[in-house]
């Protein structure tokens, strides 16, 4: 039986995308293997959004090359080759062959031709999933995305807007519950956008309840909702609660009016802080999360003082921030006042050292209440994640239990007495 490595470098859309193409090569007969050293084919499905990642891309092909074993076969795959192929094909001729997003319907029959072309359409039924931790999942709502944001190349990397059919999500999902997952977290470059494309009606609210039907299913997250997507009628939907957790993750990019209009991100900062507003208004257990890019073309120190101002005004529950990446074919890289690397870091250290103050100030409220916990680890200590923690980049809860109390697995839900605060996490024991 012919053997596959398959490297994932990216963000969890990559991570699903691997897990939907290991599916396919099972169902092919081909046997995963996690040492590079046995592989028939090795593949490296790529995250192209930033040069670091292009780099780490890079070396990773390289390393693989010197250990594959004579005559297997490399490929390049996912964002980075889809976009940058005829490129790679030069600097890179230890690879055979560059394929992009649609790496598995390439690879799976037909293992060792060059040059295919990437399906262009997108419509994997199921295998559009993967598990983030024990107990929990991504399931992928879309593909691609229209928003146009003058500094991204992810739409000319995964092309148009495209959602796939309610039907298909809420099987999916049906499946990942049946193997014991709890937490599905939905996700998209724009969740809030989601419509079903043969019923333009059935929109993210229907899709909630249809999901909270699901039996086995406790919490469903959703991320990635644009701003300029977040209608009234999915926040009021999401405030409802239920399964639906009351966790608003909201990549805002920017607080400065002017530096929103050249990313076109469709909302001003009155209408951010509105947003925030009625969401804490309504419930002030809500956690609410962004992201913020600093350094942007045209960035002046004053926009900047202006952003940690406005970052102290919101007060996000958890913040993570990425340095200004000048991407090729972009808009904004193309935008006089490019800023220096060294003050975009300077930047970035002040965002995050304000954010820690800020994430130490709001976990404070929870020392006393009691949480529900999924347990993601239990060696060597035990810890999990309540509603206000996304899988990967979020805080975690480290637990105790006393030697009376039942033993815990990886992927329960348990409840946990807070105890402790620190700047991302929080501490407490097993009730
Ligand atoms: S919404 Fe996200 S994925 Fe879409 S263009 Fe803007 S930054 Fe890129």
């Amino acid at each position: 039986m012919p053997a596959f490595y398959l490297a994932t470098l990216g963000c969890a859309k990559n991570i699903v995308d691997s897990a939907g193409a290991r599916l396919a090569f099972l169902a092919q007969g081909w046997e995963e293997t996690l040492h590079p050293k046995e592989a028939d084919l090795l593949i490296v499905n790529t995250c192209g959004f930033i040069t670091q990642a292009k780099e780490e891309s890079i070396e990773t092909m390289l390393e693989l090359s010197a250990q594959r074993k004579p005559g297997a076969h490399l490929v390049m795959a996912g964002c980075f080759a889809e976009r940058n192929a005829a490129e790679l094909r030069a600097a890179l001729p230890e690879a055979d062959a560059f394929i992009g997003i649609h790496f598995a319907e390439a690879l799976a029959k037909n293992p060792f031709a060059k040059g295919i072309h990437p399906a262009q359409t997108y419509h994997p039924v199921f295998g559009a999933s993967a598990e983030a931790e024990p107990g929990a999942a991504w399931l992928k709502l879309s593909d691609g995305c229209d928003n146009g944001c003058s500094y991204c190349a992810i739409p000319m990397i995964r092309g148009a807007f495209r959602a796939r059919a309610h039907t298909a999500i809420t099987e999916e999902a049906r499946l990942l519950a049946a193997k014991g997952i709890r937490e599905l977290n939905l996700i998209a470059q724009d969740s809030a956008r989601y419509a079903d494309p043969n019923d333009p009606s059935y929109t993210l609210p229907r899709l909630l309840d249809d999901l909270e039907e699901i039996d086995g299913i406790r919490w469903i997250r959703i991320l990635y909702l644009h701003p300029a997507s977040l209608r009234e009628d999915l926040i009021e939907r999401m405030l409802v609660g239920g399964k639906v957790l009351p966790y608003f993750d909201i990549p805002v990019q920017a607080l400065v009016d002017a530096t929103l209009r050249r990313m076109r991100r469709r909302v001003n900062y009155a209408h951010i802080r509105a947003l925030v507003t009625h969401i804490r208004s309504q419930n002030p257990d809500a956690i609410l999360r962004t992201t913020l890019i600093t350094g942007y073309p045209g960035e002046t120190s004053v926009d900047h003082r202006e952003t940690l101002q406005k970052m102290r005004e919101l007060a996000f529950d958890k913040l993570g921030c990425f340095i200004y990446s000048r991407e090729e074919g972009t808009d904004a890289a193309r935008e006089a006042g490019q800023v220096s690397q060294r003050t975009k870091a300077g930047r970035y250290d002040a965002i995050m050292r304000l954010q820690q103050g800020i994430s130490a100030e709001r976990l404070k409220r929870f020392v006393g209440q009691t949480l529900e916990v999924l347990v993601s680890e239990t060696k060597p200590s035990l810890s999990g994640r309540s509603y206000q923690d996304s899988p990967d980049v979020d805080g975690m809860i480290s637990f105790t239990k006393t030697a009376r109390q039942s033993a815990v697995r990886a992927g329960d839900m348990v409840q946990v007495r807070i105890t402790a605060s620190g700047a991302y996490d929080l501490s407490g024991e097993l009730v």
